[in-house]
């Protein structure tokens, strides 16, 4: 399989082309064209299995149409730590380079007005910390009922770092009908059990 099989938008195909890769990884084979369909994605894959871009593609090519509104996201992706929150920016930078899409990051150590401006202009992809999330919505910053799709990253580092409840708290405030991809290294029973709670019929890929 080759990535020109995976029915992407050309546009999102092209950026990969330019990025220099041809051939996805068993992760990107197996979870990008369920994701595609928009069916949810449950993911256990370590970093460095391209997991990252497993997610990202199949968002950017969801995203492509239609526009964000003012402080409602489009998309939420959430991420354990700081760095790699920014890692993931970088990579949606990357491959969203031919698309006109609206990107912000929320993490500590930026000043919230920064980051509000960002919110109020309309963001298509949110990346965020799970706390600094919350900290903006109590803040009464920033919608959340306009998430169509949902990603959690890493999760057993959310688990490690006690941010389950954060996590099970930002699920509830977000659409029931909206689609999930959720990638984790290992299952313990705190993460199953947010899978079967928030994950509607999603299609298991392990690698
Ligand atoms: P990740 O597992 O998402 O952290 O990705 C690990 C590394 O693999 C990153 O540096 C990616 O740029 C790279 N990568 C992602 N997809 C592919 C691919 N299909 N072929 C080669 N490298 C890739």
């Amino acid at each position: 399989t080759q990535f020109s099989d995976l029915s992407l938008d050309p546009r999102v195909l092209q950026a990969v082309t330019e990025a220099g890769y041809a051939t996805p990884t068993p992760i990107q084979v197996q979870a990008i064209p369920h994701a595609l369909e928009g069916r949810d994605v449950l993911g256990i894959a370590q970093t460095g299995t391209g997991k990252t871009a497993s997610f990202v593609l199949p968002m950017l090519c969801a995203l492509s149409k239609g526009r964000a509104r003012a402080r409602m996201p489009r998309s939420l992706v959430l991420a354990p730590t700081r760095e790699l929150a920014a890692q993931v920016a970088e990579q949606f930078e990357k491959y969203s380079k031919h698309l006109k899409l609206s990107m912000a990051l929320l993490i500590g150590g930026v000043s919230f007005k920064d980051q509000d401006k960002l919110i109020d202009r309309g963001v298509d992809v949110l990346i965020a910390t799970p706390g600094r999330l919350l900290d903006h919505f109590e803040r009464g910053k920033l919608m959340l009922t306009g998430v169509q799709i949902m990603v959690v990253d890493e999760a057993d580092r959310m688990l490690d770092m006690g941010f389950i409840p954060d996590i099970e708290r930002i699920f509830k405030l977000v659409p029931f009908t909206r689609q999930t991809l959720f990638f984790s290294a290992t299952m313990a029973p705190e993460i199953t059990r947010i899978t079967d709670t928030f994950l509607h019929n999603p299609i298991r890929v392990e690698v």
